[in-house]
């Protein structure tokens, strides 16, 4: 589903990427691991297509497709999707009017009509239910005084109604207490599907006793350093990032 070759990313005239590879199939969820600094925000927001990062060799395709000559809008529309790609606060602007409408530019980018608002307001209420979230939510403008967590839980809302065909979420588990950790994880394991790949990005081992990856790689400075299975993350609970980071040097 995703192909990232040989990936060298610039930030401000700095490298950050290093020549990065990474293969992810459908209905595989990827953790994406490493010390801070590493990239790994850099890599998810260079895939979703936000500003500010030059690609200077290498490639990404997604379901062979070339993701770099996509713009941003092209990429969510193909399935591709960054959790919070808008993680501001939108002043004004409601929570459910912006899910409704990244919905709707979903459907109409494929041919579909809008979805009526009476079935959006059942899909909607379904999975805010899921996701133990109080239907008063909606109506508040977007991540405007949010807590952590709600802002998290939001996000995973968004995952569940637009229902990516690849799903990146970035430090999902950062700032949550152990219940609501619980709530965004079995919100992201209903995502699991056949059709559908996860790219978990996270710092620490913890979320990973919820969401069991099926891969799971370390990123230092710029490359993957080592891939394995879930064991790999346990290890470097148990280790840290010190002894990969000798062995990669
Ligand atoms: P991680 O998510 O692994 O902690 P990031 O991808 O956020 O790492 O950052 C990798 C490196 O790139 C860091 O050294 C960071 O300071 C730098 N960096 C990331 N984004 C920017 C930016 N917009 N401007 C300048 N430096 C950046
Ligand atoms: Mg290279
Ligand atoms: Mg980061």
């Amino acid at each position: 589903m995703l192909e990232v070759k040989d990936l060298h990313v610039t930030v401000e005239g700095s490298e950050i990427l290093k020549g990065l590879s990474l293969s992810i199939k459908a209905g595989e969820v990827h953790a994406l691991m490493g010390p801070n600094g590493a990239g790994k925000s850099t890599l998810s927001a260079v895939i979703a297509g936000k500003d500010g990062y030059e690609v200077t060799q290498g490639s990404i395709t997604f379901e062979g497709k070339n993701v770099l000559e996509m713009e941003i809008e092209e990429r969510a529309q193909a399935g591709l999707l960054l959790g919070f790609q808008y993680p501001v606060e939108i002043p004004g602007v409601k929570n459910i009017y912006l899910l409704k409408a990244a919905l709707n530019a979903q459907r109409v980018a494929r041919g579909e009509s809008e979805i009526p608002a009476p079935e959006f307001m059942k899909l909607i209420k379904e999975q805010l239910n899921f996701m133990k979230m109080d239907p008063s939510f909606l109506q508040r403008a977007v991540n405007e005084g949010f807590s952590g967590g709600e802002k998290k839980r939001n996000e995973i809302l968004q995952m569940l109604v637009l229902q990516p065909k690849l799903a990146m979420l970035d430090e999902i588990d950062s700032g949550l207490d152990i219940d609501a950790m619980k709530v965004v994880a079995d919100g992201v394991n209903s995502l699991r599907d056949q059709e559908r790949a996860i790219l978990l990005v996270t710092h620490y081992q913890r979320l990973l006793d919820y969401i069991v990856p099926d891969k799971v790689h370390v990123l230092v400075d710029g490359r993957i350093v080592k891939s394995g299975d879930a064991e790999l993350a346990k290890e470097l609970e148990a280790n840290g990032y010190e002894g990969i980071e000798e062995s990669a040097a």
